[in-house]
């Protein structure tokens, strides 16, 4: 199929793409790799007047800015994988990039677009969650910051306003003693997930002192876990009892049928999905001990 007519606009700065954005309003949408934007426009799901290209912006950073990890809305997934920061400090940030596509919409696809796209299986959304990230917003008059908790609404629906664009994710540094780890089933290598979950631990003499967990595929974007957050804490890294944390969380959820899997096939998937996830980060963080 072919896209409704738009017109194409190639902004210079980030000062040129806000004032374009705010020229545009609901009509603009800003273009990045375009690897979700093309098709939802070829099958006329979206039917932007305007697209502003913004791929000449410098937006394309990951760097420690104090107390976090700032990352240009433009990194392509690519550039996580022999990344030493997100390497050092970010496993389950790193774990998540594995199951993203295929190496054409890793190259292309940015952070910016797949956060701004939310879709409710996408890694990148998920890991911003897990991490307690803020996304960094831009218009033309003002810059906000919103907590990824509060700015995925519901699938690909987002906190964003007509004239905003995402400029950076801040992903706060974590303390030494720290792991995580991310895990995925998709039908087929590649595909979107079914579900996902990604944990991150803190932990000292054995035993877990802090995690987190975000899911995937269980609502209509990433959620938090707070029960089996509160769960972990204390449980040793050698028996922190993974599998009822599956069935408890499991048990919590309200997964939907959809043309992929049954909301029962998806209920049990994640309770395994979230014994492997706990299972695997406790290993990394027992090899850190
Ligand atoms: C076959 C296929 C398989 C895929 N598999 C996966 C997968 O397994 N996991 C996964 O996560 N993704 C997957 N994707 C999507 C891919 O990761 C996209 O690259 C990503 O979702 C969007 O990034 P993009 O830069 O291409 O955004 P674009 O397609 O350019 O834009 C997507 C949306 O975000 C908006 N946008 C872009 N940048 C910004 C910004 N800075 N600020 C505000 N709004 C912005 C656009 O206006 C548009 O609405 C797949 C895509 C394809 C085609």
């Amino acid at each position: 199929m072919r896209p409704a007519s738009f017109e194409y606009h190639r902004a210079t700065s980030l000062d040129h793409a806000l004032e374009l954005l705010h020229q545009f309003g609901d009509e603009g949408r800003p273009i990045a790799g375009g690897q979700s934007l093309v098709p939802m426009m070829n099958f006329r799901l979206a039917r932007p007047g305007h697209l502003v290209d913004i791929n000449r912006l410098p937006l394309n950073v990951i760097e420690i800015d104090g107390p976090v990890l700032r990352i240009g809305a433009l990194t392509r997934h690519i550039a996580y994988f022999d990344n030493p920061l997100i390497a050092k400090y970010f496993p389950a940030f790193l774990d998540a990039v594995h199951y993203i596509g295929h190496p054409t919409i890793r190259r292309n696809g940015s952070i910016g677009g797949s956060i701004s796209h939310a879709d409710p299986t996408a890694e990148l959304p998920a890991v911003a969650v897990l991490y307690d990230a803020d996304i960094v917003v831009r218009s033309l008059e003002t810059t906000r910051k919103i907590n990824a908790a509060e700015f995925f609404l519901s699938a690909y629906v987002t906190a964003l306003e007509p004239g905003e664009m995402v400029v950076a994710i801040e992903f706060p540094l974590p303390p030494e003693a720290y792991t995580g780890s991310f895990v995925e089933l998709s039908e087929r290598s590649g595909d979107f997930g079914m579900a996902s979950i990604g944990i991150t631990l803190e932990f000292a003499d054995g035993a877990i002192t802090k995690a987190a967990m975000v899911c995937s595929g269980a609502d209509l974007f990433p959620i938090r876990a707070p029960e089996i957050e509160e769960y972990l804490v204390g449980k040793p890294l050698a028996s922190p009892g993974s599998a009822e944390a599956g069935a408890i969380f499991a048990a919590s959820i309200d997964p939907a049928d959809d043309h992929i899997a049954s909301a029962e096939y998806r209920r049990g998937l994640i309770a395994e999905l979230t014994r492997r996830a706990i299972d695997i980060a406790c290993t990394r963080a027992l090899e850190r001990s």
